[in-house]
């Protein structure tokens, strides 16, 4: 049946008998429903996609959320649909004791308030002022009750720019979506307490510079009340504290030429995410939601495959193994057994962060979806800990591997500068690493081979570097010096070695 004549039988069914449910399903909810359709063809999910937030494909059923404006728009094109029933939970979600923050041994199978929450990043930040330095991102939309957006950054100097990678965790930009929120708090608290015991995590420390921003929608996620997660919801509110129905993940700039593809405003809360991007040099990052279990990799928006596909497929594989071998079986195996999926593969999405962090700012970023219950009973918070704890410290050993190294001027200034491997980096993939300007320092993750580096900087000659090898779970050295191009010059020089390469 084409996709023609299915919106044909679809808006007959729809008046026949669906129409009835959806009415009543529609006027009962005033917030967002979980629903089931069925689609005939995948090319189908290019407009759904657009009407309502998909959460998951599995051969042609698709399950979305869907507000009552979003319903509307979806009866309006012809849709018919069934709402699942809400997620009914065993008991409401528990929250930690009074005590808990000044607990060193603190429970993690309880919600913080939002006051416990900002008073624990502010604890580990008072406690560990030589590892932990604590950013406040900004306010969010909501007026009415304020919230605001945190980022921890560990490291073992945490108030200087360091020639080390910078990578980003963030969760909970769907607000219910919340077994990130607590693993977040749960890997600083594991940093800050191992440093300076077992290797692995002080090693991760003292090469990193990893933020943490544990709640990337706390409107959301205490949209009930600061007191509990009782009545999370998946949006941003209005500035008035209203549901605003605007998807955080369709909120952010598309590919070129469509910076509001959800033809909405950018929220404050994005707006304060694509600043980070901004001022901030990431090259690795990760972006935990619920729902399902699987590591999305780029790209979401359009089908052709990221220059650095078969990288992204190894990190995000690396994570699944991991967790699947720390887990019972089932876990992580959602989508497909691997654990892993292409975003495009499973369903388009535009305007995701995932797509803007790596499209727009040469990043790496991939979106985790850590548990299939979103908001998860309290006493389960523990074992998903357990199951993706080496994940968590492996994925941020990744930005270790590669080609690094330091771009100055003759005089030893460091340079905004580009650092492109030829023959795999495309300019309409964004792909392109960049320095750091404060310190100059790039670092291009790579899998082990042999590759060729071009660099380039405005005002400066570029320069071609061959044949560098990369090693397992190593990063190579090389630190590059430009001439200015006022004298003439051939515009290009191609070195057969590296002047300088040494192996981390
Ligand atoms: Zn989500």
């Amino acid at each position: 049946m084409s996709s023609h004549s299915l919106v044909i039988v679809a808006m007959i069914l729809a008046a026949v008998s669906f129409v009835g449910a959806g009415e009543d399903d529609f006027q009962a909810s005033r917030s967002a429903v979980t629903i089931e359709l069925e689609i005939c063809d995948r090319s189908e999910l290019e407009q759904l996609t657009r009407l309502v937030s998909i959460d998951d494909v599995r051969g042609h059923e698709v399950r979305a959320t869907a507000t009552p404006r979003q319903l509307e728009g979806l009866r309006a094109a012809g849709w018919s649909w069934q709402v699942l029933p809400a997620a009914t939970h065993a008991a409401e979600p528990e929250m930690c004791n009074q005590g808990w923050v000044d607990d060193i041994d603190r429970s993690w199978t309880c919600y913080p308030s939002y006051q416990q929450y900002e008073a624990l990043l502010h604890k580990f930040a008072v406690d560990h002022p030589s590892l932990c330095r604590l950013v406040d991102l900004g306010p969010s939309a909501n007026l009415v009750h304020p919230h605001r957006l945190w980022a921890l950054i560990v490291s073992d100097r945490p108030g200087e720019e360091e020639n080390e990678p910078e990578v980003l965790l963030t969760s909970s930009m769907h607000g219910d979506e919340t077994t990130g929120f607590i693993l977040m708090l749960r890997l600083i608290d594991h940093l800050v307490r191992g440093y300076g015991g077992g290797s692995e995590v002080t090693a991760l420390v003292d090469e990193t510079e990893i933020w943490i921003n544990p709640l990337a929608n706390p409107d959301g996620t205490y949209f009930g009340g600061n007191g509990t997660l009782a009545g999370a919801i998946r949006s941003y509110t209005t500035s008035g504290g209203e549901d605003s129905e605007v998807d955080p993940n369709r909120n952010f700039p598309g590919f070129i030429g469509d910076e509001h593809p959800d033809g909405n405003p950018w929220w404050p809360e994005t707006e304060t995410m694509m600043l980070l991007a901004e001022t901030e040099t990431f090259v690795l990052s990760a972006n935990f939601h619920g729902g399902v279990e699987v590591v999305n990799y780029p790209w979401d928006t359009v089908g052709r495959r990221h220059p650095d596909d078969l990288w992204f497929q190894t990190l995000s594989q690396d994570w699944a193994d991991l967790a699947q071998a720390d887990s019972p079986p089932g876990y992580m195996t959602n989508v497909n057994n691997s654990g892993i999926t292409n975003g495009w593969d499973w369903y388009e999405i535009d305007g995701g962060r995932q797509d803007f962090m790596t499209f727009f700012h040469g990043g790496r970023e991939v979106t985790i979806e850590i548990s299939e219950t979103k908001l998860l009973p309290s006493d389960e918070l523990d074992e998903l800990w357990s199951w993706n704890r080496r994940a968590l410290l492996d994925f941020i050993a990744h930005a270790q591997q590669g080609i690094r190294g330091v771009v100055s001027d003759r005089d030893g200034e460091p340079l905004a500068a580009t650092i492109e491997v030829v023959g795999v980096d495309r300019e309409e993939d964004g792909s392109m690493a960049r320095t750091d300007p404060d310190i100059g320092d790039f670092h291009r993750l790579l899998l082990p081979g042999l590759y060729d580096l071009r660099i380039e900087a405005s005002g400066y000659h570029s320069r071609e570097i061959q044949g560098i090898a990369v090693i397992d779970g190593e990063a190579t050295v090389v630190d590059v010096v430009l001439y200015p191009s006022l004298v003439r010059r051939p515009s290009r020089r191609v070195t057969p070695n590296p002047v300088k390469t040494t192996t981390k």
